[in-house]
């Protein structure tokens, strides 16, 4: 296969399996948008789906896995051809088993490829603002590394980790399992070059999320950006997610357009430069989508860059 079929790549986990690079994103998609957009991503080739429990993550929860499942059986493509990524909520961290048999009875199938944690916060279902007194994500990853022995779970990963929170959790002796996954913010503006190390040394697949900068990016605008993508007679966004997948991570990109949804997977037959990939690699400007203030601790040291 030529190095240009993106949407053919895979990448090879830590436990042999393979997840399939590009797969469509589900966050902010407003109730009953996902099932004609999951159907719609499949029936253009997509074969890997990210959705979450999301129960209540942050303001925009996306409690859609249900929806996901009907597009997927609507869609007519086989179960086992699918990829299927969901995410135990902060509010669940003391009840992994009953989280992911919550998700995998939304869902309506009998298991998911890759099941994360979402957060490094173990939140108090009762108060929103305060951390569980006595629990952390040690004890959640002790939790999720009983999972794949059950069969209803391929492979367990995190999200939002940093190079301090994974530093904690795989030092600590209960750690038997190196996450397979950390599902990261990564675009142009911001890139992470550490992390992205970081997780890659530690034999962990980064999945770059808001990778197209997200709802009203302000990537578009920007002037490097916007001459690739003229010069090379591609969209912004089909630039931006080649540009994640020739640094090796995969890519997530949500939306609920038939039409966008079908551009953001013609990704084949071309190549970023190694000179225009160090171009939107070394954009001046800096933002992040997700913060942590939402949250009871603290989970971005500055470490996540
Ligand atoms: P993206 O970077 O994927 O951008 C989505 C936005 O871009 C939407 O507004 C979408 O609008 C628009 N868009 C998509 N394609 C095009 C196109 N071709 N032309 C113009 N506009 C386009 O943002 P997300 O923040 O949603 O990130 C992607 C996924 O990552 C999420 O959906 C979710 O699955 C995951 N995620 C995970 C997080 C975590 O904590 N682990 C946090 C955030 C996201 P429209 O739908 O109208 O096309």
């Amino acid at each position: 296969m030529s190095t240009s079929e993106h949407t053919k790549k895979v990448f090879t986990l830590n436990t042999g399996d393979k997840i399939p690079a590009v797969g469509l994103g589900t966050w902010q998609s407003k109730p009953n948008e996902v099932r004609e957009a999951v159907k719609a991503a499949l029936l253009a080739g997509y074969r890997h789906i990210d959705t979450t429990k999301g129960r209540w993550t942050s303001a925009l929860a996306y409690a859609n896995e249900k929806e996901v499942g009907d597009g997927i059986r609507d869609s007519g493509v086989p179960r086992e051809q699918i990829w299927i990524t969901t995410k135990l909520d902060n509010t669940w961290h003391h009840r992994v088993e009953d989280g992911i048999n919550s998700s995998l009875a939304s869902l309506g199938v009998d298991y998911v490829d890759l099941y994360l944690v979402h957060w490094p916060s173990s939140t108090d279902p009762n108060d929103k603002k305060k951390h569980l007194p006595d629990w952390d994500f040690i004890k959640t990853w002790e939790e999720m590394q009983k999972l794949p022995a059950t069969g209803k779970v391929r492979n367990i990963g995190v999200s939002n980790f940093g190079i301090k929170n994974l530093e904690i959790l795989l030092n600590a002796p209960t750690t038997k399992i190196i996450p397979a996954v950390n599902q990261i913010e990564l675009h142009p503006n911001n890139p992470s070059p550490k992390l992205v190390a970081y997780n890659t040394s530690k034999g962990i697949h980064s999945t770059g999320y808001s990778c197209l900068g997200s709802t009203n990016s302000p990537l578009y605008r920007d002037p490097v950006l916007l001459k690739i993508a003229e010069n090379k007679g591609k969209t912004p966004q089909q630039v931006l997610l080649v540009w994640g997948l020739q640094k090796g991570w995969s890519v997530i990109p949500k939306s609920v357009n038939k039409e966008r949804i079908e551009k953001n997977f013609q990704l084949d037959g071309w190549d970023l430069t190694p000179e225009e990939l160090e171009q939107l690699s070394n954009l001046k400007d800096r933002f992040k989508v997700c913060d942590d203030d939402w949250l009871p601790v603290k989970v971005f040291f500055g470490d996540d860059e």
